[in-house]
């Protein structure tokens, strides 16, 4: 029998809206059929973070030449630094029919879109400009210069909240994860399909 192909699912927000966490959550609980896309990136671990669980960490030189070796399905720059996804490990799981979750910004979910047009696309947004700033410095994992940079990277971010298939508003977090399962369950469940 033919091995159904897995959905890949792309998830995108401002920085500080929760996508890490409600990406976490799905994965956790189906954790045997979702997998999350490890991004390369030229951007500095933060603490706790560790090569190959939340990113492969590249240098700038070695992002360039995976470039021009078309190594990624998309890649964008963001706050100063490159982010790409792997081609080859998204594509070997969906062929293995595990699903894929890749948390990408908006001008790397555009060409997403473009080159896996069946992609599910989700935007989580924030119940206000107050609730992200406040989240965002919560955290504490960046400087007051890059908290301003995401901050105002959010404006743009939010208006592309209408290319996604559905849009999330991350207020309470049990509600917004409920309903990425609700979403994540439509796709996937043989009945839905
Ligand atoms: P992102 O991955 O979008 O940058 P994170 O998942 O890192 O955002 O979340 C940013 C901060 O906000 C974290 O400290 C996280 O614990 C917190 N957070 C996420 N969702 C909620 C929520 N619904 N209510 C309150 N705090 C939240
Ligand atoms: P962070 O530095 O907070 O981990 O991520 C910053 C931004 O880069 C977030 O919007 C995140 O979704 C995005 N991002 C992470 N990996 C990728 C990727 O592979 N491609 C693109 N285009 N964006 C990514």
């Amino acid at each position: 029998m033919q091995q159904k192909r897995g959905v890949l699912f792309v998830l995108s927000g401002p920085s500080g809206v929760g996508k890490g966490t409600l990406k976490k959550m799905l994965l956790d609980e189906f954790k045997d059929q979702v997998l999350d896309s490890i991004s390369a990136t030229t951007r500095k671990p933060r603490e706790g973070e560790e090569p190959g669980r939340e990113y492969f960490f590249i240098s700038r030189q070695d992002f360039l030449d995976r470039i021009a070796n078309n190594d990624f399905l998309e890649y964008a720059e963001f706050s100063g630094n490159m982010y790409g996804t792997p081609k080859s490990y998204v594509y070997s799981l969906l062929e293995q029919g595990i699903n894929v979750i890749a948390e990408i910004d908006v001008q790397g979910a555009l060409q997403m879109f473009e080159r896996m047009p069946d992609c599910v696309s989700i935007f989580i947004q924030p119940p206000s400009h107050e609730v992200l700033e406040a989240r965002l410095r919560g955290r504490a994992t960046e400087s007051e210069e890059k908290i301003v940079q995401r901050l105002s990277a959010a404006e743009r971010e939010l208006s592309y909240a209408m290319k996604y298939r559905h849009r999330i508003v991350n207020n309470e977090l049990k509600l917004a994860y409920e309903e990425l399962k609700r979403i994540y369950l439509q796709y996937t469940t043989e009945a839905n399909k």
